[in-house]
């Protein structure tokens, strides 16, 4: 689909794109346009400027026939209110002589206002999660006849931990409904909200090209856990001259903080965090006081780095390999812009090694191997979320419990030995269990004991 004209969108649509200056649609638009316009749940990966609201509101728009109707039919959720109003003026533009209805609520201002606009009616609605919930609430806006939902920037909303409220949303709205989300990056959440909300989606998205640029030398560590993790990077960083604006990936904002707690605690002079979590003012100061070079070591999240212009970045280490390989492409382009010389090293885990290997398959490349380095000391310390969990813990202690034939009661006293937890509770089971029958053997003999 190279022209407009083949999407077969009707007169005004056609019109307004054309009154907008756009000769032919972007390679996100050819792709998304019959997707979506076949009704079906649709996942799109997208950045920011490669035209993905025309993209989603086109086959929208297209589909949506006057109406009457008070009840909005479209609803758009987007993370931020600064997003509300672009978006809205978007579809505005989009919409114009279609004799559509648009309303944007966002949270912040004054609610009332936005309950009276409301009242008049909209067909699409464009809005944030917190405000459009309390607005449902009461019972301002009804979301029942929502047919179409579309999320825009799904991962910085999860990033802002909107979860709660998207899912309190989803259940005000009709289930026959389709659903359409776009995403700059592919993140775990944003993975598990498919996982749990999509009817088998199609997945669209501009190829992220698989061949890094040729000015940035990649390398790859073995590493066995997280503290063996911090100590390869405090030994690496501690070579001022070679390291001298470093971006840190970590895989999630906990992790974020947790490394920065131990940064802090090696001493590490000159580094910063920015995560979501964070204030809008405590992220700008530490972007800039990365860009002034105060700040040497910056450590961020797939999610929050992705608006960041940041340049002459010497080294981006992916302190966690990223699950989603397209992600490792993105952050290897945050170093070696403008022709200059760009460096990436790779920490991996045992656990870790086929995500590593996805990213290898992505750029048909083995990364080059660098060597633990001598000197750098290996933690046995595992932090909590590396240790073996409970589940497997229970787990293991079931098949000790339930083990049956010759070896039962040799087992059993080399299990009373172990501490296996929860020792009241399992007396009290034991001292409460009926019998099985009236003289149930293995019952009566915890009182004959005593
Ligand atoms: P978006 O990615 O939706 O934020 O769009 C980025 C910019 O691209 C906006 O200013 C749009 O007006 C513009 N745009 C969208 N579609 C096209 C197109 N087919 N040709 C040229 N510009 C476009």
């Amino acid at each position: 689909m190279n022209s407009f004209e083949d999407f077969n969108i009707n007169r005004q649509l056609s019109q307004a794109v054309a009154g907008l200056g756009f000769d032919k649609p972007t390679p996100i638009q050819a792709e998304a346009f019959p997707v979506i316009l076949s009704g079906r749940d649709v996942v799109g990966i997208a950045q920011t400027g490669t035209g993905k609201t025309l993209a989603y509101m086109l086959p929208v728009l297209q589909d949506l026939k006057f109406s009457k109707q008070e009840k909005p039919r479209v609803l758009v959720l987007v993370p931020t209110r600064e997003l509300v109003l672009q978006v809205t003026e978007q579809i505005g533009r989009f919409s114009e002589g279609q004799n559509l209805r648009v309303l944007g609520v966002y949270g912040g201002v004054n609610i009332n206002t936005q309950k009276i606009a409301a009242a008049r009616g909209t067909d699409i609605l464009v809005a944030t999660p917190g405000r459009l919930y309390d607005l449902a609430l009461s019972g301002s806006v009804q979301l029942n006849g929502i047919s179409k939902l579309v999320i825009d920037e799904v991962d910085v909303m999860l990033d802002l931990g909107f979860r709660f409220q998207l899912k309190n949303i989803f259940e005000l709205m009709p289930e026959r409904r389709q659903n359409i989300m776009f995403s700059a990056t592919m993140t775990e959440e944003v993975s598990a909200l498919i996982d749990d909300f999509f009817t088998r989606p199609v997945r669209i998205s501009i190829a992220v090209s698989g061949t890094p640029l040729h000015n940035i030398a990649q390398q790859c560590c073995a590493v066995p856990n997280f503290n063996t993790k911090v100590n390869l990077l405090t030994h690496l960083v501690s070579d001022r001259d070679e390291y001298r604006k470093v971006l840190v990936f970590v895989s999630n904002k906990k992790r974020a903080d947790r490394l920065f707690e131990a940064l802090e605690k090696k001493e590490i002079a000159e580094t910063g965090i920015i995560h979501s979590n964070k204030t809008q003012s405590f992220r700008i100061n530490a972007i800039r006081q990365f860009d002034q070079g105060n700040i040497r070591v910056l450590v961020t999240t797939d999610v929050m780095a992705r608006g960041l212009d940041l340049d002459r970045i010497t080294h981006v280490i992916n302190f966690d390999t990223p699950e989603f390989p397209e992600n490792y492409m993105h952050r290897i382009g945050r170093t070696g812009r403008a022709e200059q010389q760009g460096n990436s090293i790779l920490f991996y885990t045992a656990r870790e090694t086929p995500a590593k290997e996805a990213i290898e398959t992505l750029m048909s490349i083995s990364i080059p191997v660098m060597e633990f380095p001598e000197g750098v000391a290996v933690s046995a310390e595992l932090i909590p979320e590396e240790r073996p969990r409970m589940a497997e813990v229970k787990q293991q202690r079931r098949s000790i419990t339930v083990a049956s034939g010759p070896a039962f009661h040799a087992k059993k006293e080399k299990n009373l030995k172990t501490n296996q937890g929860g020792s009241y509770k399992r007396e009290l089971a034991k001292k409460y269990k009926k019998p099985k029958s009236k003289g149930d053997k293995n019952y009566y003999k915890h009182f004959k004991k005593k």
